[in-house]
């Protein structure tokens, strides 16, 4: 359903019933969905838009004049001015449909990357980075002879802001970084990030993926060259995702893919290429998976991020209470004061996976694992964590099944 514009206080119990999946129940249990960093439910309006477009106008896009080829190109062109306004990029030229924040970073890391990176150059990321961020990175500097360089977290689970002016060396090229980490739940502080990276004349990336369903994002604030965000983790579909980049920036870079739809001019002694963004969008794009993140984030937008970032504020508060106050259980970096409802946690004399498989049967879903941030989880010394992390949709009284599922979980495996 769509929401009438910006309710001062939108009614969350009413909004939850737009997630059918909601209302499942798990082992003879009221599903309580937990798992939302990992991907997160879709609502009716994602799944009729989808729906819609398999029903009434499946085509391919930029192709046909037909009406179906028109209808498709014209809902798929609306996800990039849907998107841009979801982000407050300055035009929609800048946006690039993907399909997840890995392709987005992927395609700067190989594009700007085989352009711009030098041997002696260097990237900077940070400790707490999930891999798409860090393994793309790693390819680019091996690829180019560059060094990849790392800016520590503190025992709080927030950047190590002192160590990071003199990380900014002459050398370092980019700044790629996490907007809100997905294992701990902080939210960095990104436009000052930027700002420091900018007066060194270091370009930046923002990995917005765990940001764009928790927070406003506006990357003319944050001052940013790139933005990447993916469909799932917003309530949209897998496999969907943007990635925004300053448009002189994209501009100057080569394609990543080369292919049908990115081209001007074909001939087999050479080719000529699109202008961004079609440059980056070669071959058949998820025509189905881009419409549903479009519904997605004017969903998101119906609501207002900003209400939902107080919702979640409170849901935030009440997990951290009730979580710590489970015996045996210790919350992972979850000090920094600015966060999104996301914590990792050890239960004393348990594996995770245990607790993770236990607590299933009481309906609750959280994961367990190294949230595909292995030095993060080092940089902790845990092999693994339980994580539970919450959106909107989510309810108290869900955070209290949580903690005591826990601590029966814990006097059984304890
Ligand atoms: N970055 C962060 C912080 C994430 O949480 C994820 C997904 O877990 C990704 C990147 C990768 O997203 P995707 O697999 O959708 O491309």
């Amino acid at each position: 359903m769509s929401v009438a514009t910006a309710p001062a206080a939108p009614d969350w119990a009413r909004l939850r019933a737009d997630f059918p999946a909601l209302r499942r129940r798990v082992h003879g249990k009221p599903l309580a969905y937990l798992d939302n960093a990992n991907t997160a439910q879709r609502p009716e309006a994602v799944l009729a838009a989808m729906d819609r477009y398999h029903r009434e106008y499946n085509a391919n896009v930029s192709r046909a004049v037909h009406t179906l080829g028109t209808e498709a190109t014209a809902a798929y062109e609306a996800v990039r001015d849907t998107l841009a306004a979801f982000i407050n990029a300055p035009s929609r030229d800048g946006v690039v449909l993907t399909r997840g924040t890995t392709e987005g970073i992927n395609l700067v890391a190989y594009s700007w990357g085989g352009a711009n990176l030098r041997p002696g150059d260097a990237v900077l990321v940070t400790g707490m980075e999930h891999h798409a961020n860090i393994v793309p990175w790693q390819m680019a500097c091996e690829r180019a002879g560059a060094t990849l360089k790392v800016l520590p977290v503190t025992d709080a689970g927030e950047l190590d802001l002192a160590a990071l002016p003199a990380l900014l060396t002459p050398e370092v090229r980019l700044f790629a970084f996490v907007h809100v980490s997905n294992a701990l739940g902080t939210v960095n502080p990104a436009r000052e990030l930027c700002a420091l990276a900018r007066e060194r004349g270091v370009l930046t990336l923002v990995d917005g993926s765990q940001a764009a369903p928790h927070l406003p994002v506006d990357v003319q604030a944050i001052g940013c060259d790139f933005y990447a965000i993916t469909g799932h983790k917003m309530f949209g579909p897998t496999g969907s995702g943007a990635l925004w980049g300053r448009p002189a920036l994209l501009a100057a870079m080569p394609p990543f893919m080369g292919g049908g739809e990115m081209i001007r001019e074909v001939a087999f002694e050479g080719t000529t290429f699109a202008d961004p963004p079609h440059r980056f969008e070669a071959g058949t794009p998820n025509i189905a998976g881009l419409i549903g993140l479009g519904a997605a984030a004017g969903y998101l937008t119906d609501i207002g991020m900003a209400a939902i970032a107080g919702r979640e504020r409170a849901l935030a508060a009440h997990a951290r209470e009730r979580l710590a106050a489970v015996p045996g259980l210790r919350l992972v970096g979850a000090e920094a004061p600015d966060r999104v409802p996301v914590f990792s946690f050890v239960v004393d004399g348990a594996q995770a996976q245990d607790v993770a498989t236990l607590i299933d049967l009481d309906g609750i879903a959280v994961r367990s694992g190294h949230h595909c941030t292995h030095p993060l989880m080092r940089r902790f010394g845990v092999p693994a964590t339980c994580r539970a992390s919450l959106a909107f949709y989510n309810t108290e009284a869900e955070v209290d099944a949580l903690a005591a599922s826990l601590r029966r979980a814990r006097d059984l495996l304890a």
